[in-house]
């Protein structure tokens, strides 16, 4: 019978009762984990009863910055067996409406400043606002309740009637949008439950570890944050400090004032805290986890210079593998630079021809494919992504261009969809990326393709230069053609102020191609 668990209560066994669970950085509230429980209990006989009237297979959707209200929510509604649909708070209106349109929730949970950008037509949506505070909720007619009020429910656990298993989808996630149009990528229970087994076995997070602090600063909208916080309040019992939007002397407040153990970011952040002229105070920070977007030697090599005593690990992964395919432990990365690690417990990897389908050797290129007990069910109301995404007996094919070394460890070049068609050759615009990074004078860059009419694209860099630096065009050109073959020089430069990113890290190549071309 305990196959036949909900991720909540497969994970929640354990309850750490006196140990807090949330710290409100804004406040300095501390929720316990008995405390959370009840929370989630309560919340969840509210949102089964009427006029909710939650049941499995029914859509929430969280349109929020990161706040410790989210976590209540976003568990209270898997319990029942719903499926949690997550929006990025910086979306438009109109992108909200396109994913309501898709997901069709039918409740929401929101705060009072992200209300108007909930779509007013939505058929019968029951809104519950992410807020503690008693000043009157905003005369709208969708407002129900607040988290707090819901929360304080007296727990009835015959309420849940629907028996929820691990096959049940528990949550659908929006791909970030990078590279196509945004996809709704449908999780399971098992999904979840694997995704926070294999953090914690890769990252030695202890079970009932209940000494570590993680400090979730990285979005909860997206699968990186939903496993963070998953993993310390499911699986290890580690206290959350949660932050609602990155800003370093915050990040740096809280990690002293709380004692931060455990920190998951986005490489960006880690440039801002090497580019820092003095080493940050990091008080008992022990490790530090870099995904979403790929991570140069350079980064590696700096943040090891001015932190020796934190480690730096790096997960590889994707919305659709829940999380982490592949990662490091600072071991095996200072033998290998560049690596994004071992893969996963349970996963099977191959490297495939994208051509004819071919499976390749070591240390050859192609598309990565993947399959372990993570990788979604499939793409909602999609199926033709579906098919083309993962096979019939469950390869998901990641879209990133990679290869194995004969150890097993896992390089990524590129995404095959960012490859810049060059005449007949293909150029990793992250591979010109890493080398630009190595010049003394660059501190961030970002590669496009820029459009010829001769050579169909050619590598264009926007670069930031390091203070004072008075870097050419010219220069930058060179020092690119003395290190590659000639299909690969960059053609073209300009300089900027920094380089536009979204939330995981990437940078937003779409942007910049637009502001290149804009001149045309
Ligand atoms: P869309 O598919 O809609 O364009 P997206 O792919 O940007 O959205 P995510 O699921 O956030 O949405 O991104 C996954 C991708 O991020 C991976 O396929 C990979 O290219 C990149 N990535 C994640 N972690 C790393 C890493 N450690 N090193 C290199 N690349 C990484």
């Amino acid at each position: 019978a305990g196959r036949d668990l909900d991720v909540v209560t497969f994970l929640a066994s354990r309850r750490h009762s006196g140990v807090v669970a949330l710290v409100d950085a804004s406040t300095g509230r501390r929720t316990t984990f008995a405390e959370l429980w009840r929370a989630v209990a309560g919340a969840a006989t509210a949102l089964a009863a009427p006029p909710f009237g939650l049941r499995k297979g029914h859509v929430a959707l969280i349109l929020s910055p990161n706040s410790v209200h989210f976590p209540v929510a976003a568990l209270a509604a898997m319990s029942l067996g719903a499926v949690v649909t997550t929006a990025n708070p910086l979306n438009t209106a109109a992108e909200v409406a396109k994913q309501v349109a898709d997901a069709r929730p039918v409740l929401a949970f929101t705060t009072r400043d992200l209300l108007p950008k909930l779509p007013r037509a939505a058929d019968g949506l029951r809104v519950v606002l992410l807020e503690s505070s008693s000043s009157p909720a905003p005369a709208d007619p969708r407002i129900v309740a607040t988290i707090d009020e819901i929360s304080a429910t007296a727990p009835d656990p015959a309420r849940r009637r629907d028996r929820v298993t691990q096959d049940d989808q528990a949550t659908l996630l929006y791909s970030s949008g990078t590279t196509g149009p945004s996809k709704g990528v449908v999780a399971t229970h098992r999904n979840l439950i694997s995704m926070v087994q294999i953090v914690m076995n890769r990252f030695r997070l202890e079970d009932s570890d209940t000494t570590e602090t993680f400090l979730c600063t990285v979005p909860m909208f997206h699968v990186y944050g939903l496993v963070a916080f998953a993993t310390g309040l499911l699986g290890c019992g580690a206290t959350i400090v949660v932050l609602s939007k990155f800003e370093l002397p915050e990040m740096l407040r809280c990690i002293s004032a709380y004692g931060v153990t455990y920190l998951p970011l986005v490489p960006p952040i880690l440039v801002a805290m090497v580019a820092h002229p003095k080493p940050l105070p990091l008080g008992n920070l022990r490790k530090v986890l870099s995904g979403g977007a790929p991570l140069s030697k350079e980064l590696i090599e700096g943040f090891r210079e001015k932190y020796p005593q934190v480690e730096i690990l790096q997960g590889y992964g994707l919305t659709e593998s829940t999380a982490i395919g592949a990662s490091t432990d600072s071991a095996e990365e200072s033998r290998r630079y560049g690596t994004a690690g071992l893969l996963s417990p349970n996963t099977e990897a191959k490297i495939v021809d994208p051509d004819t389908g071919e499976a390749l050797p070591v240390n050859r290129t192609g598309e990565l494919w993947i399959r372990g007990p993570y990788v979604m069910k499939g793409y909602f109301n999609n199926t033709e992504a579906t098919q083309a995404t993962v096979t019939p007996d469950g390869w998901l094919k990641t879209g990133d261009l990679c290869y194995i070394d004969e150890d097993g460890y896992l390089f990524v070049v590129d995404r095959l969809k960012e490859l810049i068609k060059y005449k007949g050759y293909q150029v990793p615009p992250a591979e010109l990326e890493a080398l630009l990074l190595t010049h003394p004078e660059v501190s961030d860059v970002a590669v496009i393709p820029f459009p010829d009419r001769d050579v169909g694209q050619f590598p264009m860099a926007y670069v930031v230069r390091k203070k004072g630096s008075n870097l050419s065009a010219q220069e930058v050109m060179e020092f690119v053609a003395k290190q590659v073959a000639p299909y690969k020089k960059v053609r073209k430069v300009a300089f900027v102020t920094d380089i536009p990113k979204n939330a995981s890290g990437k940078i937003l190549r779409k942007d910049l191609i637009k502001l290149a071309t804009s001149k045309l």
